[in-house]
Parts: structure tokens; C-alpha cells; sequence
């Protein structure tokens, strides 16, 4: 161990506070320090190097430091790093935000921007909740939301969550929502609920955090239909699905769905700058137009120069890089790698969105997967396997290796 690799152990167990951790137990070992990023791949202060199996979070679609969008922030930093969007446009915001309207030509004009899945999630809640205030549907209050979703962690977007282990304590402190668990559910709903609901939240095709279940197929065109039918807006959470991890574009296009709102995160930058995108209609937009009808919401960050400058440099890698031709076809390749492996109970998948369920406890099987050099996370006792879009076999077979060596002990 270097001293200078004590430094940033010692700092790191003195004085952060990690999300989602259990700083009793952290304390008591050894922290990884990632210090740099290379394709698929994660290197720590110590030299060693790992498989990132889950994108960094879900977040990474083209690998670590891809030179494209490298060198666009570089370009961009030097030129501009941020001005406010309150009062003030900048370029590359403007050139992102008619970018993300252009894959819902008509449909989806407007764009919002944020930072982060949960503040594109309160940005779709509040503009559904307002725009009914100020368009004759004040009763319209509350919101239909899934059972086991997850929206993201500010207070408004847990509230909505139906995972209970995240929102012990603060799920009742928020909107107003009404829980269903299937489409079924919606038939038997009040009457009062469906005149009362503002919109219904889900995450399309599949349920990331609720260990990656998969929707029937089918099931979100209906929602959309029994949407418009009874006035109910369609907010889809796509910051897990978004820019090609399910093989297409967005997870709605596989079922020809367009949503009243669309919210947009993780791979958005391509898995480099925090930044966020709620797309709605013109219908919705009209409705905010006149005095006291302002949408009263933004962010000191909101539109930030380098985060679209990210963005756009990975968009263009989607054409350049053709990367939605490979993803099915990788992703069946570690489907049926894994198939007929003891110890795995079963497979969900959908494009390079994968979590197989284990006998054993899911920490440990990720903690044995870091000492092959593999990092992910599980949920549970659902291993996930989410790898930059841009793997190659190579390494998709280290994976797989890896995975097999473990499940073979
Ligand atoms: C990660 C995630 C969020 C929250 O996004 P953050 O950027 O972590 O706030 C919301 N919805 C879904 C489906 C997610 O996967």
C-alpha cells in the first residue's frame, strides 16, 4: 500500500458518507479507491483493474473516457462550463434539447432539464400536478404509481416508490398516490381514484431496483390506451431503459408507445456528467403560457453547458458507433452463457439489462465477483449484469467467466 493510498482510505473512513451503505460495515473494511476508466473497465489506486458489469450504476453506455465525449468537454470547459439557464439559453442546450424532441418528431416538443432521475421524475409529478390546477382539472391531485417501482430518492419521487426497504420512514410524507400492482388492477380501481388522478407513473418494460422484472409484453401500449381514455397523464421513467440499454433508443419505442411525459437520466451523458431531461407535449407547455401559470421549478444547475455538450458527443457516438446493432445480440450471448449454469434460478433479460437470481446471498456473490475483477451490485439475491453497451466479446467472456467460476464453487 502507497502512503499516498492510506491518504485516501483514512480520508474517505473519517469523513464521506456513501448512499445506500451501511457505514458500520463499511468502516470495517477496506474501501476500493477508483481512480480511473478505460472502456469497460475501472482501475483503483492500487493498479488493479475491474470489469464495470453494471455501468457504474446504469449509467455508462460507451465505456469509461471515450475520446469523443472527452474531448467535447474538454472543448466545452475551455469555451464554457456553465451560465445560468434562468433568464439565458446557451448553445449546447439548445442544440440537446431539440436533439432529444427530434426522436418524437411532434409528439414530445418540449424539454426540461435537471440534474439527476429523481428531479426529472418531480419535474414530470409537478407539471402533471399544475398543469391540472390551471387547466380545469383541479380535482385531478393524485398520482397512480406501480407497486415495488422506484422513481429516485428526493423526497416527492420516494414518496411515489413502492419499494418499501427506501421509503420506510418518508413514503407517506409526499404526493398523493395510489398503488396497483398489474394492469388488472387498474380495471378495479374506484371510480374516484381515475377522476382524481393526475397521472400514472411507470418505468416501461422492465422494474430495474424491483430486481429486474420484466413487464408481459404488450402491457404498456395498453396502459397507454387506458391512459388517454380515462384523461390520465402517462409519465414514463426511463433513466434506467433510456439511450439503448434494452436495444432500443427508449424502451417505450418497443411498443410504439409515446408517453405525456418522458424522463430521461443516467445514460443521458453517456455515464459522464450528471444532467436530466423531462420531455413533454406542446399540449402541456400551452398550458403554463400566461400570468400565474409560470412553472415555478428549476435547479442552479439546470442546463448546464457541459452536461449537454456530454450529451450530445454521446448521441453522436450512437450513429458513428452504430451502438444499438450490437446490444441484442451481446445480450443473448450472456443469456445463453449463463443458461444452463447450477446455482442459477432463473434469468431476466431484456437487450444488455440482465439480473439472474442466486440460491446464495447476492453480497457475497458480488463480493466474490470483485476478487475476479468484476464489479456490480446486487439487489437482494439478484445479481445484475449491465455492462457499458460498447463491451466487446473479450470481455463479455471475462464476465462470464468470472460469474461461472463463482457459481461452480
Ligand atoms: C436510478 C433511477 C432513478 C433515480 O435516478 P437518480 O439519478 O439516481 O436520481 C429513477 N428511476 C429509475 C428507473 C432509476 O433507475
Amino acid at each position: 500500500m502507497t502512503a499516498q493510498d492510506d491518504k485516501w482510505v483514512s480520508a474517505d473512513l473519517a469523513h464521506s458518507w456513501h448512499p445506500f451503505t451501511d457505514q458500520e460495515l463499511w468502516e470495517g473494511e477496506e474501501p476500493v479507491v477508483i481512480q480511473r476508466g478505460k472502456g469497460a473497465w475501472l482501475f483503483d489506486t492500487k493498479g488493479r483493474r475491474y470489469l464495470d458489469a453494471n455501468s457504474s450504476i446504469w449509467t455508462n453506455i460507451h465505456g469509461h473516457s471515450h475520446p469523443t465525449i472527452v474531448s467535447a468537454i474538454q472543448k466545452q470547459a475551455a469555451a464554457l462550463c456553465h451560465s445560468s439557464y434562468l433568464g439565458l439559453a446557451n448553445d449546447k442546450a439548445s442544440e440537446l434539447a431539440q436533439k432529444l424532441c427530434g426522436f418524437f418528431p411532434g409528439i414530445l416538443t418540449r424539454c426540461f432539464f435537471s440534474d439527476d432521475g429523481s428531479t426529472a421524475l418531480e419535474v414530470a409529478f409537478k407539471m402533471s400536478l399544475q398543469w391540472r390546477q390551471q387547466n380545469g382539472h383541479p380535482e385531478r391531485t393524485g398520482i397512480i404509481a406501480f407497486e415495488n417501482a422506484y422513481h429516485g430518492d428526493t423526497l416527492g419521487a420516494a414518496s411515489v416508490g413502492g419499494v418499501s426497504r427506501f421509503i420506510k420512514g418518508y413514503g407517506e410524507s409526499g404526493l398523493q398516490v395510489y398503488r396497483v400492482g398489474t394492469l388488472a388492477d387498474l380495471q378495479s380501481l374506484p371510480e374516484v381514484v381515475i377522476e382524481t388522478a393526475s397521472a400514472i407513473v411507470i418505468e416501461p418494460i422492465v422494474q430495474g431496483v424491483n430486481q429486474m422484472r420484466l413487464w408481459p409484453i404488450g402491457m404498456l401500449a395498453e396502459l397507454r390506451t387506458w391512459s388517454s381514455q380515462n384523461d390520465i397523464h402517462l409519465i414514463l421513467d426511463e433513466v434506467m431503459t433510456g439511450f439503448g440499454r434494452t436495444g432500443t433508443m427508449f424502451a417505450c419505442q418497443k411498443e410504439d408507445v409515446t408517453p405525456d411525459f418522458l424522463c430521461l437520466a443516467k445514460g443521458l451523458t453517456g455515464g459522464t456528467m450528471p444532467l436530466a431531461a423531462t420531455l413533454t407535449t406542446g399540449g402541456i407547455y400551452e398550458g403554463f403560457k400566461g400570468p400565474g401559470r409560470t412553472f415555478y421549478y428549476g435547479h442552479s444547475y439546470t442546463g448546464n453547458a457541459l452536461g449537454c455538450a456530454a450529451a450530445l458527443a454521446s448521441l453522436s457516438l450512437f450513429e458513428t458507433e452504430n451502438t444499438l446493432a450490437e446490444v441484442e445480440r451481446k445480450g443473448h450471448f450472456l443469456e445463453a452463457s449463463l443458461g444452463n449454469l447450477p446455482g442459477i434460478l432463473e434469468i431476466r433479460r431484456v437487450g444488455l439489462v440482465l439480473g439472474f437470481d442466486i440460491e446464495g446471498c447476492g453480497q457475497t456473490f458480488c463480493r466474490d465477483l470483485r476478487e475476479k475483477g468484476v464489479l456490480t451490485r446486487p439487489i437482494l439475491n439478484t445479481v445484475v449484469l449491465m455492462p457499458p453497451l460498447s463491451i466487446n466479446d473479450e470481455e463479455l467472456g471475462f464476465l462470464i467467466n468470472a460469474v461461472t467460476s463463482i457459481l461452480k464453487r
